[in-house]
């Protein structure tokens, strides 16, 4: 089968299209997928650069995000070869402890298909039956695709982590980035009030029609000012960082007293220092959160098909021009 595979770590000229053996069910539940779309993510640019916990094995697949028809499935899998499915990327052993509490992206062994296993930017992929959802209704196959992984990862980030309330102001840094537009509808969804950045205008325009209260373009504005006298002085209840270095002097900075600053990422680099008299004198949270959990996926699944979470396209390419994309998500 084509695939878009990596040769080794580097840079984005390590990856290139090539013909792989196809994948094949191993597991009763297992299902084999027609991927029609795979979306891009950020994690796909770490694996190009290198991730030291991550060893894959080369050629390797990339890709977590994918959606398409299933081709064959196992004996246990309740899936139909036809049906039309969106793929959680997030892989759990559903025996340890944290599987048997519903808390899936704790699992000791959680693992991520295009970083410890094999991607979706390939003709077929395997999953177990447990990772699949079904395709809404008018939702196009690149919209499927890009759901899940942002999607997925705001949810928890807001919901499960941050239990981000009605009428609450979110700050949320990089509303251009998959998760901070995710973060954003489901922000709206909540009934909060989000506070937006970017470094570009015309991605706090697509905010604004997305119903952020606020957009500040984080190049020329002053995002702590803005936070400040958006909220009586206060401070935002929240804060959704996926940045990293950059952002973290503002992000505790625009923190009320007692708010929860939220973090999934860290695109500018990880290293960050944390005062820890600001930490109790404030009386801050500061929470970490990755993927999210089978009953997570369900929930962000039927707000799909309920249509009131649906994922932003920005552009379609063949999987021949797969590196040029990855060098415009790159490029910001
Ligand atoms: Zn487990």
């Amino acid at each position: 089968m084509r695939a878009l595979t990596l040769a080794g770590t580097g840079g984005l000229e390590q990856l290139r299209v090539q013909d792989v053996p196809a994948p094949e069910l191993r597991a009763e539940d297992d299902v084999l997928v027609r991927v029609r779309c795979a979306a891009l993510n950020r994690i796909d640019l770490w694996m190009v650069g290198g991730l030291p916990n991550a060893r894959p094995t080369f050629p390797h697949i990339v890709g977590s995000d994918g959606a398409g028809e299933v081709e064959a499935a196992g004996p246990a899998a309740r899936w139909r070869p036809g049906d039309r499915v969106l793929i959680n990327p997030g892989l759990s052993c559903g025996r340890c402890a944290a599987c048997d509490a519903g808390d899936e992206s704790l699992c000791t062994s959680f693992a991520i298909l295009g970083e410890h296993l094999p991607g979706t930017a390939a003709e077929l992929v395997v999953v177990p039956a447990g990772n699949l959802g079904r395709v809404p209704e008018g939702m196009a196959w690149s919209e499927a695709a890009s759901f899940t992984l942002a999607t997925l990862t705001a949810w928890r980030m807001l919901t499960g982590r941050a239990r981000l309330q009605a009428g609450e102001t979110v700050l949320i840094w990089g509303v251009g980035g998959g998760v901070g537009l995710a973060a954003l509808q489901i922000a709206v969804l909540l009934g909060a009030r989000a506070i937006v950045t970017s470094g570009a205008d015309e991605k706090l325009a697509t905010a604004i029609r997305l119903g952020a209260a606020v957009g500040v373009n984080h190049r020329s504005g002053d995002v702590v000012a803005v936070v400040r006298e958006e909220t009586g002085g206060r401070g935002a209840d929240v804060v959704v960082d996926c940045v990293g270095e950059a952002t973290w002097t503002g992000s505790q900075r625009a923190l009320r007293r007692g708010g929860r600053l939220v973090v999934c990422g860290a695109t500018t680099g990880p290293a960050v220092t944390v005062d820890l008299r600001r930490l109790f004198w404030h009386q801050w949270t500061i929470l970490g959160s990755t993927m999210g959990s089978r009953r997570d996926f369900a929930e962000i699944v039927g707000l799909a098909h309920e249509g009131r979470l649906w994922p932003v396209v920005d552009s379609v390419v063949p999987l021949a021009d797969g590196a040029a994309a990855y060098a415009r998500m790159q490029r910001g």
